[in-house]
């Protein structure tokens, strides 16, 4: 079963729906679906879907097709923990403590995920890459069960993003830790986003809608120059929903949630969303974070940052940062809604 298959079977399997903002025309019948050019295929373990009102001038689609496919398999081949070949996976593979030279992009991302993890007083933390494997939500088999709290504890003791170092000039990456490993998964989604909005507008191209598995970026407008309405997912199990709808222009948009990614034991659910501070899935009430931010990178990596914090804590330090943020918290048998400050100005519909 290749890696693609294997993450679309778990998600599945947990009952989960897949993306947690849908672009409106993933939701609706083909009539709503905005008129103009549709681009998909896979990337990353998930779907990849840019939408376009118009093809840059002289532009056939399938060139355009190819030319943002290399952009996603050269991101795959430098951040992707599924293939050992990866630049990230070689530097998981060393065990050297000196400087491991790096391309740029990777540099960037690491980067941005320490000053997430500096603000977010270490909720969002990359080094937690061996407790996602621990629990079966990496590249390997999953076996659904709980680990042995021993082994919890002894990875617990190997990671830290104080024990990781990164720079741009020349870019590399230096672990203070032998052990020491790193997963972009909370945040190379973004990235990769973000990488294809750039390459767009370099085409000359100002208005699109560009969604990799949920995180997206939506720039002017559609072709009939209304705003592209981004649907914000009801996070319930086995029933597709939309809890709220957005009209976004010129911002990016990420949505992590608890219910994608997971499996049950007992009644308790046990997510792919880690904590690093205790090594287990968090377990509180908070469901779904979606986070809205000039770069798709950083809001994906906020939004695994505020799951990880929770309902108080994150909203908290949502209103501190003043970044637009809702978070849909269980509150059985509904749902309850927080807007941020920031958020609650934007106009948006039930
Ligand atoms: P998000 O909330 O955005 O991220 C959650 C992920 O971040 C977790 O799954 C975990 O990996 C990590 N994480 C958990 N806790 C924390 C924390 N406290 N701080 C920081 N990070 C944390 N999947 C496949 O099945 N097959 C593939 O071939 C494959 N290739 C990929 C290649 C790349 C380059 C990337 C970036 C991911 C790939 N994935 C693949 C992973 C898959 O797409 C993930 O499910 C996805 O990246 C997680 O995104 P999300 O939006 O579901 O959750």
């Amino acid at each position: 079963m290749t890696s693609v298959s294997r993450s679309l079977l778990l998600r599945v399997v947990c009952g989960a729906l897949i993306g947690g903002a849908l672009s409106g025309c993933r939701e609706a019948p083909s009539a709503a679906t905005p008129p103009g050019h549709t681009i998909s295929g896979s990337t990353m373990g998930t779907y990849y879907r840019v939408s376009l009102p118009a093809l840059p001038e002289g532009m056939q689609k399938a060139a355009l097709q190819a030319s943002l496919d290399s952009k996603l398999d050269r991101i795959d081949a430098l951040m992707s923990t599924y293939r050992d070949d990866s630049e990230v996976s070689r530097f998981n593979q060393s065990r050297e403590t000196t400087w491991f030279p790096v391309s740029i992009d990777t540099a960037t991302v690491v980067t941005a995920a320490l000053d997430v993890f500096a603000e977010s007083n270490g909720a969002f933390d990359i080094t937690v890459a061996p407790l996602v494997n621990l629990w079966g939500f990496g590249p390997g088999d999953r076996e659904e069960k709980i680990p042995d709290n021993q082994q919890i504890q002894d990875l617990l003791e190997t990671i830290g993003s104080r024990h990781l170092e990164v720079r741009l000039e020349p870019p590399a990456l230096r672990k203070h830790k032998e052990a020491l490993q790193i997963d972009l998964s909370g945040i190379a989604k973004g990235f990769a986003v973000d990488a294809l909005a750039t390459e767009l507008e370099n085409l000359g191209l100002r208005n699109y809608l560009v969604d990799i598995g949920g995180e997206m970026r939506a720039a002017g407008h559609k072709k009939n120059q209304t705003p592209w309405n981004i649907a914000i997912e009801r996070p319930t199990a086995n029933q597709h929903g939309i809890q709220t709808t957005l009209p976004l222009r010129d911002i990016a948009i990420a949505t992590s949630g608890d219910y994608r990614n997971c499996f049950d034991v007992d009644g308790q659910r046990y997510s792919h969303e880690i904590d690093p501070r205790n090594g287990h899935p968090i377990r509180h009430q908070l469901v779904s974070v979606t986070v809205l931010d000039s770069s798709c990178m950083r809001a994906d990596a906020w939004a695994t940052a505020l799951i990880v914090l929770g309902p108080d804590r994150g909203k908290a330090l949502a209103e501190r940062s003043g970044l637009p943020v809702f978070l849909i918290v269980n509150a059985e048998p509904d749902f309850e809604e927080i807007e941020s400050s920031a958020f609650a100005v934007l106009p948006h519909s039930p």
